[in-house]
This record gives C-alpha cells, sequence and structure tokens, in this order.
C-alpha cells in the first residue's frame, strides 16, 4: 500500500483532537471539583487572615488554568469542526497547507509556522 507522503491522517488526527479535548475537559471538571470543596472547608472553618490569603491565591491560579483549558478546548472544539469541513491544516492567514510534521505535534494549529509567528508579534 502507497501512502501519500503529504496527506493528513484525518482519521489519527481527529482521534488525537477528540482525545486532547476529553483530557482537558476531565482536568476541568477536577478543578472546579477541587474549587468547590476548597470553597466549603474556607466556608465551614473560621480561618486566619494566611489561610484566606492561600486559599485566594489558590483559587486564582485555578481559575487561571481552568480559562486556559477552556480555551484549549475551544481551539480543539474548533479544529474538530475544522476537521469536519475539510478545512483542517489549511493555514487561515496564507491558505498553504500547513506541513503534516507540525500538525502531527499542534492539529489544532490554525496558521503555518512564518504566519504563525506574525500573528504571535501582533497579537
Ligand atoms: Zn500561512
Amino acid at each position: 500500500m502507497t501512502a501519500v507522503a503529504e496527506s493528513v491522517d484525518t482519521a489519527s488526527i481527529g482521534r488525537l483532537l477528540q482525545q486532547r479535548h476529553d483530557e482537558a475537559a476531565e482536568q476541568v471538571r477536577r478543578l472546579q471539583d477541587q474549587t468547590e470543596s476548597m470553597r466549603g472547608s474556607h466556608d465551614a472553618g473560621a480561618g486566619d487572615a494566611a489561610d484566606v490569603g492561600t486559599l485566594a491565591l489558590e483559587a486564582a491560579e485555578q481559575a487561571m488554568v481552568t480559562m486556559a483549558l477552556q480555551e484549549q478546548m475551544t481551539r480543539l472544539q474548533a479544529a474538530l469542526k475544522r476537521l469536519d469541513d475539510g478545512t483542517l491544516g489549511v493555514c487561515q492567514r496564507c491558505s498553504t497547507q500547513i506541513p503534516v510534521t507540525r500538525l502531527q505535534v499542534m492539529p489544532w494549529a490554525t496558521h503555518c509556522v512564518p504566519c504563525q509567528s506574525i500573528v504571535d508579534r501582533y497579537r
């Protein structure tokens, strides 16, 4: 069987995207559970100022991690949609095919490497 060298293996990329998405969803769920239980223990005990400060800091960190995960999930969902549309792997800036090697590492990539560096710079 001859494989087309530059073709994107959409099935395996789809599986990878779905897997990453499920992992992120699971992490978000766990973080939310943790936040809930933290809030619960905070309400139950009086706690001193240091505890409250630590809790607030942890809550802020968790909120940041949760936000990053949710952003990642949005990217993954968008990539899964592009996979359905058949536009996955097409650079959104210059419309060239993103190299398969890049997609294998970052299947949610929306830009080829040169465009990505431009997009990053002007973000
Ligand atoms: Zn490009």
